[in-house]
């Protein structure tokens, strides 16, 4: 590549920042996270700034890098305006500040000319007055801050369910979205160089459990792709990405997608681009952010994960996963916790039918 060794700072040192350094060091970059949990899955494979993210000497090492990305995007807007000017920063602060925010998010994609569930921003008593029947009788309430994998959600179907869930939401701003009648949920990320060079992920099938993420799968030649390239493209464009970001989509039975939001970084369901063969979306980011030569990155093989999710009393079958041919384990050196994150296992194989009967498996494997 070139004589001088990029540096690559991250904010966020989970495991989204594990993996991106576990992908950056075989091209040659070097890689800081700062994050303020000294146990932190990125500490192993990056040289770890503990500290919090507003911390002034923290900031310093980072501005003294090639670029910043970041795995984590709740982090406090005054460390992206700390960093402004000093190092490029990718995505940049508007992007982040939006996608950090469903309802700017929603907007913006709107703006973006793409669909999203019918929506009604909440932020008032009064916004609750019909929003109801705006988004179609059924809906899920969301705070527009801090939610994720299906946290700080209420499912309402009436106007007095509307209230008590706003009020156990603690009545922060909030979106009201109609409940979309998917029949299926896909994904698809974007990379943007700062030359404006755009490539694009595979198209990834998602299933969700408790609003958590539990199994991707990847099939050459889905339906899908065509669409979802094409509105990841235009919404990438319009807000100016450099760096990477993933879309979740629904797709309903006509065919059409509607965008459910935006991550600004590498996703869980692209974690099977790291086995499928092939460049990984930890390659895609780390390369898009840095400016590095950027292509499509899709998987050569059909390949599948299934989270490992921590599950009160029960542990996967680790001797049944390795038994199985074509898995490979990826454990974030986390401590175990109901409900948490704590690894996943890729599956590849030569051929479809093979991939699902395996995934049958697996998926008895992992409770
Ligand atoms: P989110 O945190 O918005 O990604 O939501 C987590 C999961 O909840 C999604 O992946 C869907 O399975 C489900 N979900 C979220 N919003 C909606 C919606 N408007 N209609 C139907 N299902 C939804």
């Amino acid at each position: 590549m070139t004589s001088h060794s990029p540096h690559l700072g991250i904010l966020g040192g989970g495991q989204l920042a594990q993996m991106l350094a576990l992908a950056a060091l075989p091209l040659g970059v070097r890689v800081t996270v700062l994050e303020p949990d000294i146990l932190a899955p990125a500490r192993l494979c990056a040289t770890h700034l503990h500290a919090p993210y507003t911390d002034a000497a923290g900031l310093d090492a980072l501005a003294g890098c090639d670029a910043v990305t970041l795995e984590f995007e709740n982090v406090p807007v005054e460390v992206l305006t700390a960093l402004e000017g000093r190092v490029p920063v990718r995505p940049e602060r508007a992007l982040l500040e939006r996608s950090k925010h469903r309802a700017h998010e929603k907007e913006a994609l709107q703006e973006a000319g793409a669909r999203t569930a019918p929506f009604v921003v909440i932020e008032t008593e009064a916004n609750l007055d019909g929003a109801l029947e705006r988004v179609g009788r059924q809906g899920i309430l969301k705070t527009s801050e801090l939610g994720y994998d299906g946290k700080g959600q209420s499912r309402v179907s009436d106007a007095a369910g509307l209230q008590s869930a706003w009020d156990e939401l603690g009545r922060v701003p909030c979106v009201l979205e109609g409940l979309v009648q998917f029949e299926r949920e896909v994904s698809l990320a974007v990379a943007r160089g700062p030359d404006g060079a755009l490539a694009f992920g595979p198209l990834i099938e998602n299933v969700h459990r408790n609003g958590i993420l539990r199994t991707s799968l990847f099939l050459e030649g889905d339906p899908h792709e065509a669409q979802a390239r094409e509105i990841a493209g235009q919404v990438a464009g319009a807000w100016g990405l450099e760096g990477l970001m993933t879309l979740e989509f629904f797709g309903l039975p006509e065919g059409e997608l509607l965008v459910n939001e935006v991550a600004p970084r590498v996703h869980n369901s692209g974690h099977l681009t790291q086995d499928g063969g092939g460049v990984s979306q930890f390659d895609a980011q780390v390369r898009a952010v840095l400016g590095l030569p950027l292509a499509d990155w899709r998987p050569l093989h059909p390949c599948a994960m299934v989270n490992i999710i921590g599950a009160e009393g029960k542990t996967p079958d680790w001797a049944g996963i390795d038994a199985l041919p074509g898995t490979r384990l990826h454990l974030y050196h986390k401590a175990w916790r109901a409900g948490r994150k704590l690894g996943h296992v890729n599956l590849v194989t030569a051929d479809e039918q093979t991939l699902r009967a395996r995934l049958s498996q697996l998926e008895t494997l992992i409770p």
